[in-house]
């Protein structure tokens, strides 16, 4: 969830001394409880830190102290209301949203449940114009989606909303699950990332609550790169590590020979996101730790969605988002009737999604929790699984390795990846409407999976139409 990063993220800036006055430089963050940012860059020069990030987070302290309020308000209250839904509604009966194209035929007295819904496909198509017009002089974050369902989309953050999820995501999953977060912690979080655009990188909390918190990045189909992992959980005995399930499967695997991983006595809590945490992972990674395995639900367009409590229930954040459980004609389904998830956000207005639909289906629980919350909580989601491969020397592969394919190819508008067997993979790509499946192209696309799995295996790349169903699964083995 911790990833990201400015425009030209990881460059440095130098200012003067009086520069940093003018520039309300904080006379001093709360970190003494916590590891400093001058000891941990000097003992691990790779990793950058970004001033002028922090510095425009520190402006924003307040912002997100108070939004850690309203989400620990809503994550204890009884009450059913969604406060996402209520700020949204208030947003339209101002006409807040009809300034953006996308939403421009939009009445202000609309009711949110009776607006159309907008697809990934619009988002793909016509993105620019769910721009909020206010933003186009303020800075905003490009994130685009990891593409784990068809090629990726742009999604534009507000400030408000990218230091949200950087600074609070973690640590509202950690109020939800009932964890205590120890005041004499070193370091609060790893965050584990296979993206290697991202630098490694470490930033402060400007709110004082958590202290430092860095970024890994690491290279899934080589285990070894995840070392560095291992040593940083001894040595500065974060309060939790975060990544996605196939990052986590391939790191419980090497537990066994590490170390570094044995000696560690102290619980680190593992969160998992990105993709569905399956019964057998987790329980592998609680066996390896004593703290506790932690589900979350979240998406690029969205932020965090969802996260479990102490008793299990996949808790939404109705500080955020408001979900809506859509039949296959995009009627409200019956109660107890699994459908799509439609989502409106509140918190990111540089690109205010309103009624997404995010092809993820699912069922809706809206009774009380064992935990005394009223919050609604997921109690099926047919999510994507995304294990990893089996290779023939027995070592584990990342499928998500491929997900570079769209940037390598932009021609493609989607694949498959079936493992036959050990050395044999099937793969089936589609490409957009006005390009054509050359024996070059299809070439190309062999050469790169060739290169891509780092044993020997045999590939074989085929041209496809998919039918746009909802159980697509791009990864999938017939081991
Ligand atoms: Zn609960």
């Amino acid at each position: 969830v911790a990833t990201g990063g400015l425009p030209g993220y990881g460059r440095s800036i130098a200012v003067t001394n009086a520069q940093a006055a003018e520039m309300d430089v904080p006379e001093r963050v709360d970190t003494l409880r916590h590891l400093r940012l001058g000891d941990f860059i000097a003992e691990n020069s790779e990793f950058t830190f970004d001033l002028e990030e922090f510095l425009l987070s520190y402006k924003l302290r307040e912002h997100l102290a108070t939004r850690m309020q309203a989400f620990a308000h809503c994550t204890d209250s009884a009450s059913l209301a969604s406060p996402a839904r209520k700020a949204i509604a208030a947003g339209l009966a101002a006409g807040e949203f009809t300034r953006i194209p996308g939403y421009r035929s939009y009445r202000d007295h609309s009711r949110l449940e009776e607006l159309p819904t907008i697809s990934k496909e619009d988002l793909r198509s016509y993105g620019e114009r769910y721009l909020h017009p206010d933003f186009t002089n303020e800075m905003i974050w490009l994130k685009p989606t990891t593409g784990s369902s068809g090629a990726p989309i742009r999604i534009w953050y507000s400030a408000e909303f990218y230091f949200e999820l950087l600074v609070l995501a973690l640590r509202k999953v950690l109020f939800r699950a009932r964890r205590n977060i120890p005041g004499e912690h070193r370091l609060f979080c790893i965050s584990i990332s296979d993206n290697h655009n991202l630098p490694d990188s470490v930033f402060v909390d400007p709110t004082g609550a958590t202290g430092l918190s860095v970024q890994i990045v690491v290279d899934g189909s080589k285990p070894e790169t995840l070392n560095r992992v291992f040593r940083m959980m001894r040595r500065y005995s974060p309060v939790c590590v975060s990544s996605k399930p196939s990052l986590l499967e391939v790191m419980s695997e090497m537990w066994k020979e590490q170390e570094d991983a044995r000696s560690i006595v102290h619980p680190i809590e593992m969160i998992s996101s990105g993709s569905a945490l399956l019964p057998d992972l987790r329980a592998r990674l609680s066996n390896l730790m004593t703290g506790r395995v932690i589900n979350a639900y979240a998406m690029t367009e969205f932020g965090l969605i969802a996260s479990e409590c102490e008793y299990g229930g996949l808790h939404i954040d109705s500080s955020s988002v408001f979900v809506e459980v859509l039949d296959e004609h995009g009627n409200e389904a019956a109660p107890d009737e699994p459908g799509e998830f439609v989502l409106s956000g509140c918190c990111n207005m540089a690109m205010p999604l309103l009624r997404y639909r995010t092809g993820d289906l699912g069922l809706l629980s809206t009774e009380r929790c064992t935990c005394g919350s009223q919050t609604p909580r997921i109690e099926r989601l047919d999510g994507r699984k995304i294990q990893c491969f089996r290779l023939a020397s027995g070592a584990l592969f990342p499928p998500t390795c491929f997900n570079d394919m769209f940037s390598a190819f932009p021609e493609l508008a989607e694949f498959q990846v079936t493992q036959q067997d050990r050395k044999h993979f099937n793969v089936k790509v589609e490409f957009k409407e006005d390009r054509d499946a050359t024996p070059e192209m299809l070439g190309r696309i062999t050469r790169f999976f060739v290169n891509a799995i780092p044993e020997d295996a045999e590939v074989e790349v085929v041209n496809t139409h998919f039918s746009r169903d909802s159980k697509f699964e791009r990864y999938r083995s017939n081991l």
